[in-house]
């Protein structure tokens, strides 16, 4: 069984995800330490309470996530389920790293790039091969669908492929040829998206007004849901650290809706 230092891990993640180039909500990388070597990680979208008793069960030294703790804005006490989480993991002496901004940026591994895998979306890209980007933080994505469809079409595939019904705004049957997107809660991004003449724009989440805004501008609003867009991120990190450092890494799907 390989084990690999928890300082090394953490400086190689740091590195693969260029943390330092991110202003983001949450801290990115090693949140809380743990054990000091590491055999086992479990990875999943969200530190909640489900996915740190599984990873406790599956005798996990690490949990990698995209969507860890210490948010701001938060009351920073520990208290309540805040309580319960920190709990579980230091009685357990598990780490928790987690990389979110990093983690929906990476031009490989990252959520938008892996997303764009799964639905077949030749991402646009400069003259240097790094994929053409805009918008807030320059997390939109952009590109083009490998076969124009309809909107019609387009949805019941992201429903085949991400095994959740996406809520769809527009006329069915308009055609879609050009595609921006931004996993997770990227709804206030679809202005952006109506600006450069995106034929649609896909996100994870959906507020009331995105609603008016695509009917209003016939651009198509595509809601695939923030858990289910943002799957495939945690998962290619998990690949790649396990071809690295020879280590078992498990994804483990905890279900949410949204
Ligand atoms: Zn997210």
């Amino acid at each position: 069984m390989n084990l690999i230092d928890v300082k090394d891990l953490s400086n190689w993640l740091d590195n693969l995800l260029k943390i330092s180039m991110f202003e983001d909500y949450s801290p990115n990388g090693l949140q809380v330490e743990g054990k000091a070597k590491i055999a086992r990680i479990i990875t999943g979208v969200s530190a909640s309470e489900a996915l740190l008793k599984c990873a406790i069960k599956k005798c996990a030294d690490a949990i990698l996530v995209h969507h860890g703790w210490f948010w701001k804005n938060e009351n920073p006490c520990i208290k309540g389920i805040k309580k319960t989480r920190l709990n579980l993991v230091l009685k357990h002496d598990i780490n928790i790293f987690a990389y979110h901004l990093p983690l929906d940026a990476h031009p490989l591994l990252g959520n938008n790039a892996q997303l764009a895998n799964i639905l077949d979306i030749t991402p646009f890209l400069d003259e240097k091969n790094k994929p053409i980007t805009y918008g807030y933080k320059s997390l939109i994505w952009t590109g083009s669908l490998q076969k124009s469809k309809t909107l019609q079409e387009l949805g019941n595939d992201i429903e085949k492929r991400l095994n959740r019904s996406p809520l769809i705004i527009g006329k069915p049957e308009k055609i879609i040829q050009s595609i921006a997107w931004c996993t997770g809660a990227a709804q206030n991004m679809f202005q952006d998206a109506i600006n450069k003449n995106f034929d649609a724009f896909l996100t994870g989440e959906i507020s009331e007004h995105n609603v008016h805004l695509a009917r209003e501008t016939n651009t198509g609003f595509i809601s695939a849901g923030h858990h289910a867009t943002e799957r495939f991120g945690i998962q290619a990190l998990g690949t790649k650290i396990a071809q690295e450092f020879g280590i078992e890494v498990e994804f483990i799907d905890i279900d949410n809706p949204v």
